[in-house]
């Protein structure tokens, strides 16, 4: 029996020695197989030859034509340009490198075959640097090519050329070795889709007359079937991740029936002003059910904005501590991780619980002294931002970690996190809280590995936001709605926002406008709240905001997530056509939290870019989490949404998930099938496409 395609070296190829495999291994080119699924990135068309009249701005094409002229300019840029002719047209060339022996090359008379992108030049239509070639009259003029010319994914040091030559010799074992076919005959018979083999000759080398703009758009059949399979082989990997953490074991909280009627939680609730939404009572209910399984929990909420996320997750944290537990509730910044600290104490304390602080700045005896407290077991729980994960940090018994608006954190940060509080064999539960609402589709696929909750209910009385957009040319009636706003009793946020990713600059910027509008509005109290003051001077102007005694709070971003002021009712975001959907919605939060109507005003500075207009637009037309989100995606593709951190792990090669939504409708069922019955073929799909990226786990 012949080997199989992925056992094949790439040595086996004529030419590739020891050095040029280093080097294909660097392109994530491990063996045969990998060659072969390593795809072109779009095509050239050198089929045929197309006459200079029927090129437009952007085609790229082979054009054939003699010499008239041949001329250096000395404009702006030193450069040549050459102008060809055929029966009907003409066409220039331009060239702002050349040698003399190319001069020589493209003298007037020498009949010329050219390969490039025209667009708009000084003479009309010309061609930047083509690749050219001189058709010599004494020799037979050189064929074109008989099919689409791939353009692969390369490196820096790495010619086309010669990995064309390599994937072509690969192609020609595809008959003798055909690789495995690993997708369910379902699922190909029901997409009709082509067989591997076929679909990888195809995509390597696409006939002359093939549909070039459906491949460009990737949503060929050869392309949609190495998709659904990259799709699934990445289902199958969250999989495993989560089949290895269910083999771990956790300490089990209180079960459900006797936990329900400790004291301790009732009075917490009696305490609330509040009663809780359906939806957090089911969401705390799906919690409760994993928090007395033996293996640990890994549960993203998801909540918008305002929906109670903090009451769910301190009920779990109360779960651990009355089974005898400590949890730990971790926030992505200070500012928020105070309020949080300030919240769970008020609900905490009074039922006879300690609650504790802890951040990176914190030195000397204050740390040492939370430290042991916490090794003692004396704080039940920790709260603080990700310093509670640093080294040295000991819990007596840590059951739980609750991680807050942290969305961007991967998968394998998840686990990181959750590794380190690893206590004898026993892993935390977790608990991942998110307010930026993923779309299904996209959700399922980048986080297979959890399970997931939707408080889909906000508390009642909630107003909606009112959204205006405005450019920064009305900035004054903009002050004299926040002068109107603040006089009547209502307090605001002005938020500063800076294009550069420059903590320094966005400060500065918040400095600037604050005092501005102290002038301006002398007879109102400003606060000004930033990422560069201290953790302590940060609190104690939040403080002062909650108590009512500033009326308007200027602040930078860091108010993004999780300030929760219900009296401030109206909030102005400067240079709004900067921001992200999602960070705008986000920001937007922060106000419709009381029962007075709020507005939020984004002020922009114009012109709008077409985009901006658009996320504008979605702004002001919706309150709505999922549909923000949904856009978000539509207008940026989920890599942005998810933040670099998310793509970085997810590392699709063909499938795209925006593009391929529809593919992952039903794929998680499927993956979880062939896990089953066929562990074998899940492998072989796991090794072919996520190659030694996977942590394996023993199935
Ligand atoms: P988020 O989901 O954005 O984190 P929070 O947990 O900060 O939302 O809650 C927003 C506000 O709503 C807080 O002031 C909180 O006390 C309040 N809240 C939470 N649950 C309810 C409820 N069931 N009824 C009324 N108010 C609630
Ligand atoms: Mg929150």
């Amino acid at each position: 029996m012949s080997a199989l395609l992925q056992n094949l070296a790439l040595t086996e190829l004529k030419g590739v020695g020891k050095a040029l495999e280093e080097k294909l291994q660097r392109l994530g080119i491990q063996d045969m197989q990998g060659l072969l699924f390593h795809l072109p990135l779009r095509y050239e068309d050198r089929t045929k030859v197309s006459s200079l009249a029927s090129l437009r701005v952007g085609s790229t094409a082979v054009v054939e034509g003699e010499v008239v002229s041949s001329q250096v300019h000395l404009g702006r840029r030193r450069s040549l340009l050459v102008r060809i002719r055929d029966a009907t047209g003409l066409l220039g060339l331009r060239f702002f490198h050349f040698s003399a022996a190319m001069k020589r090359q493209l003298e007037p008379g020498n009949q010329l075959r050219c390969y490039g992108e025209a667009r708009p030049g000084a003479t009309g239509l010309e061609i930047y640097h083509p690749e050219f070639k001189v058709l010599n009259q004494n020799l037979a003029v050189p064929e074109l090519e008989q099919r689409l010319t791939p353009v692969y994914p390369i490196t820096e040091g790495f010619q086309q050329q010669r990995l064309r030559q390599l994937v072509e010799q690969a192609l020609s074992y595809l008959a003798s070795h055909p690789p495995t076919e690993l997708l369910p005959l379902a699922i190909q018979q029901e997409q009709a889709f082509p067989h591997l083999a076929d679909a990888l000759y195809y995509l390597h080398q696409p006939p002359a007359d093939a549909d070039l703009a459906l491949l460009e758009s990737g949503l060929h059949p050869a392309q949609r079937r190495l998709a659904l399979e990259e799709l699934l082989a990445q289902q199958l990997g969250m999989l495993l991740l989560r089949q290895q953490s269910r083999s771990q074991a956790a300490c089990p909280l209180l079960p459900y029936e006797v936990a329900s009627d400790t004291s301790l939680e009732e009075r917490f609730l009696a305490s609330l002003p509040f009663k809780p939404t359906k939806a957090q009572e089911r969401v705390t209910a799906e919690i409760f059910y994993d928090l007395q399984l033996a293996h640990p929990m890994l549960r993203l909420v998801q909540g918008d904005v305002g929906s109670g996320k903090t009451l769910v997750a301190a009920r779990a944290c109360l779960r651990a501590i009355t089974s005898g537990y400590q949890a730990a509730f971790m926030a992505p910044t200070e500012l928020l991780a105070e309020q949080h600290f300030q919240n769970l104490k008020h609900w905490f304390e009074p039922l006879g619980l300690n609650v504790g602080w802890l951040t990176g700045r914190m030195k000397g005896k204050a740390r040492e002294e939370v430290l042991a407290r916490l090794a003692a077991g004396e704080i039940h729980l920790l709260t603080g931002t990700h310093a509670l994960f640093q080294e040295g940090v000991n819990f007596q018994s840590l059951a739980l970690v609750v991680v807050d608006e942290q969305h961007r954190f991967g998968v394998h940060q998840r686990l990181a996190l959750r590794d380190k509080g690893v206590k004898g064999e026993f892993l935390p539960h977790q608990l991942v809280m998110t307010a930026t609402p993923i779309p299904r589709t996209l959700a399922m696929s980048a986080y297979a590995d959890l399970d997931i909750s939707v408080i889909d209910e906000l508390p009642p009385g909630r107003q909606p936001v009112t959204t205006l957009v405005l450019p920064d040319t009305r900035r004054n009636e903009v002050v004299e709605r926040v002068r109107h706003a603040c006089l009547e009793g209502r307090q605001a946020y002005w938020v500063c926002t800076l294009i550069e990713e420059s903590e320094a600059l966005e400060c500065q910027a918040a400095e600037v406008t604050a005092e501005e509008l102290r002038q301006a509005l002398p007879e109102l109290k400003v606060g000004l709240v930033h990422g560069r003051l201290k953790a302590a001077e940060k609190a104690a102007v939040m403080e002062t905001f909650k108590q009512g005694e500033y009326q308007l709070l200027v602040a930078t971003t860091v108010i993004e997530v999780g300030v929760d002021v219900p009296n401030a009712s109206l909030m102005i975001i400067d240079n709004a056509e900067r921001l992200g959907l999602a960070q705008l919605h986000q920001l937007r939060g922060r106000v419709g939290r009381g029962s007075t109507a709020s507005f939020c005003v984004l002020v922009y500075h114009p012109p709008l870019s077409a985009h901006g207009r658009e996320r504008l637009q979605v702004m002001r037309e919706t309150n709505d989490g999922f549909i923000v989100a949904q856009k978000d995606l539509e207008i940026r593709g989920p890599g942005e949404l998810l933040g670099t951190r998310q793509t970085g792990e997810i590392e699709l090669r063909i499938a795209d998930l925006k593009r391929d939504t529809d593919l992952l409708a039903n794929l998680k069922p499927q993956a979880q099938k062939l896990l089953e019955e066929t562990p074998e073929i899940a492998q072989q799909l796991l090794a072919r496409w996520r190659g030694d990226k996977v942590r394996f786990a023993q199935v």
